[in-house]
């Protein structure tokens, strides 16, 4: 089965409720002759509502940053995956490595995010990513693989093929530094190799994976040209109308 190419974008902790609205405005219309491939994006909390009206009755799918496990409770600071259901998202991101790294999330929380996402719903776009001294302690492969299998623990077969994995090595997120076609490559065929082990190879063929990481219009023809690489999770150049333009029309 052919994987269709998924650009999402993430836009962070950017952008007024008016700046998000034009941003969205401008995708809608890039994504207008682009029946072959998905694109998402990931506004702040505070513009989903009015994001997701930009975007109604087009193809543009619409994701929270993040989303708590329970529908409803004492979590201050949360938001619930029915919530994010409510204002038209139909994905998250989960295990983003600011999350991660910034704010101590663990595979063990990620793995509840993701199951409860799955639970009410939600796509989830699972990020997983080694740091640059994991890399230079030749620890990537294993990391990678530990953050898989404890990011989708108790995820069945049928629950694990809705789920999206983003491949971001942290060296490589808004700092300019890109990973390699080949780089990029050997860690996308690495994780669908344990995807495979974890569940079985038909299932690990289907499952996209994106990669993640200082992702520009320069280079993502090249990311794309990779055969496991299904698209790409984009931070700064999703913040821009025409690079992100470039980036969803990549060859
Ligand atoms: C991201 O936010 O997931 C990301 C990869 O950011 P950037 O493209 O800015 O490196």
């Amino acid at each position: 089965m052919a994987r269709r190419p998924l650009i999402a974008g993430n836009w962070k902790m950017h952008l007024t409720v008016p700046e998000a609205e034009r941003l969205a405005t401008a995708v809608v219309a890039s994504c207008a002759d682009l029946p072959d491939r998905e694109v998402m994006i990931a506004p702040p909390f505070t513009a989903l509502a009015a994001v997701a009206e930009v975007v109604r009755n087009t193809p543009v799918l619409i994701a929270g940053q993040n989303a708590a496990w329970e529908k409803q409770g004492a979590f201050t600071g949360e938001i619930s995956p029915v919530m994010l259901r409510e204002v038209g998202a139909s994905m998250v991101i989960i295990g983003h490595s600011e999350r991660r790294h910034i704010f101590g999330e663990s595979n063990q929380m990620v793995n509840r995010r993701l199951r409860g996402a799955l639970q009410f719903g939600l796509i989830p776009v699972l990020c997983v990513g080694e740091t640059l001294a994991d890399r230079e302690e030749g620890k990537a492969m294993p990391i990678l693989e530990q953050q898989v299998r404890e990011g989708l623990a108790e995820v069945d077969a049928e629950a694990a093929a809705r789920v999206v994995i983003a491949y971001e090595p942290v060296w490589a997120i808004g700092t300019g530094r890109t990973a390699t076609g080949a780089q990029a490559q050997e860690a996308h065929a690495f994780i669908r190799n344990v995807l495979a082990r974890v569940y079985e190879k038909k299932l690990a063929d289907e499952i996209r994976i994106l990669y993640g990481g200082s992702v520009k219009p320069e280079n993502i023809d090249s990311l794309m040209a990779e055969p496991d690489i299904d698209g790409a999770l984009v931070g700064g150049a999703a913040l821009q109308s025409e690079s992100f333009d470039r980036i969803v029309h990549f060859l």
